[in-house]
């Protein structure tokens, strides 16, 4: 069986505890306009034309994104990292995209992971079906998961999708007593209203754990790739927040009594 993946990315530090790989599987069922990745959202391998200019002349050439691994490619690369894993507490992250787009892959690679004793996370948008979460769930040791707005229409309106199966699925990983991180990706003026923090507060301290969160400031790097592959950018003149901002945000939740830190 062979997986897509679009980046391995070796030494990662804020994708989970220590020093960390992750892999990067191609597909996401959403379409957020704040992504920073859109080259990913397709299951595919995806070619895209590129436009650049070089002095006066204007070069065309088309890039790749994606390729195939078979599990065993994927663990003899994650296991060149395995001497920093023991020395770190770290392991391997498996990111996307969303990484239940390509359900069947990302758990035999969870499996083959535990196999080897390596500590496992998945970066989900929670947006999946509740029986493969349950099943990745016996062999994923954490779960980074996002939150991106609680307002279900306006979760709709800015990603595409409902809400409601991503709480779901919360309240089912916090009854198996799994280990979760709350990631909040910060959007001025789209998903910061205090009225919605605070009902995303009340549903959080429901849950039988209290769980940390990382805020996740929205930056523009990725905006060159809207212009770069074609596709449109719908966040054009959204700024990032400031630092006032993101420390008004964080006071919120850390009043509310949220462990909270910014970044991954
Ligand atoms: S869930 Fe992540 S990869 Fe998917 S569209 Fe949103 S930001 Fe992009």
């Amino acid at each position: 069986m062979q997986g897509i993946i679009f980046d391995i990315k070796h030494y990662a530090l804020h994708d989970g505890p220590g020093i960390r790989t992750t892999v990067f599987l191609k597909g996401c069922p959403l379409g957020c306009w704040w992504c920073h990745n859109p080259e990913s959202r397709s299951g595919k391998i995806s070619s895209f034309t590129k436009q650049e200019k070089i002095s006066d002349h204007s070069i065309e050439s088309v890039e790749t994104i994606g390729k195939y691994y078979t599990v065993a490619e994927v663990i003899k690369e994650v296991e060149k990292d395995a001497v920093l894993y023991e020395e770190s507490r770290g392991g391997v992250t498996i990111s996307g995209g969303e990484p239940f787009y390509q359900y069947r892959f990302l758990i035999r690679l969870l499996k083959s992971l535990k196999r080897q004793d390596i500590h496992t996370c998945v970066d989900t948008t929670g947006h999946v079906d509740q029986d493969l979460l349950r099943k990745a769930a016996k062999y994923s040791d954490l779960f980074l998961f996002d939150l991106k707005h609680f307002d279900d229409k306006m979760h709709i309106k800015y990603t595409g999708a409902s809400n409601r199966q991503i709480l779901d699925n919360l309240i089912m990983l916090d009854g198996l007593g799994k280990d979760v991180e709350i990631r909040y990706p910060l959007i001025p003026g789209m998903n910061d209203d205090e009225a919605d923090l605070y009902r995303m507060f009340a549903f959080l301290d429901k849950l039988q754990n209290k769980y940390p969160i990382s805020i996740l400031p929205y930056h523009k790097i990725g905006t060159d790739k809207y212009r770069r592959f074609n596709i449109e950018n719908k966040m054009k003149g959204v700024k990032e927040p400031s630092q006032t901002q993101i420390h008004k945000v964080k006071k919120h939740f850390e009043e509310a009594g949220f462990e909270v830190k910014i970044g991954g």
